[in-house]
């Protein structure tokens, strides 16, 4: 059996409930909070199953629509509003409302 999908039980904060990467060489590491119940961690599974075949890991989409999107949740109209530009971290920090 060839390893593709390893899942590691961590002690992460109450509000997250896991998490996955993509490795270098394909396979995937998926992290679940230990603190969770089992009912949680299939949801969660599920979850982060969601994100894989959706491709999520070489998407270049926004995280909030990956996470929408993993949730099985119609994603809101696409931006309309104007972004405001900022020319480096300092302007941005400075300047910001
Ligand atoms: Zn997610």
């Amino acid at each position: 059996m060839t390893a593709q999908y390893f899942v590691y039980y961590l002690p992460l904060p109450l509000t997250i409930h896991g998490s996955v990467r993509l490795n270098d060489d394909g396979t995937y590491s998926i992290y679940l909070n230990s603190r969770d119940s089992a009912e949680e961690w299939h949801k969660t599974i599920e979850h982060e199953l969601r994100h894989i075949e959706g491709g999520h890991l070489y998407s270049d989409k926004p995280v909030w629509k990956l996470e929408l999107e993993a949730d099985g949740i119609a994603l809101p109209a696409p931006e309309t509003s104007e972004p405001k530009i900022y020319a480096s971290l300092e302007d941005l920090r400075e300047n910001f409302i």
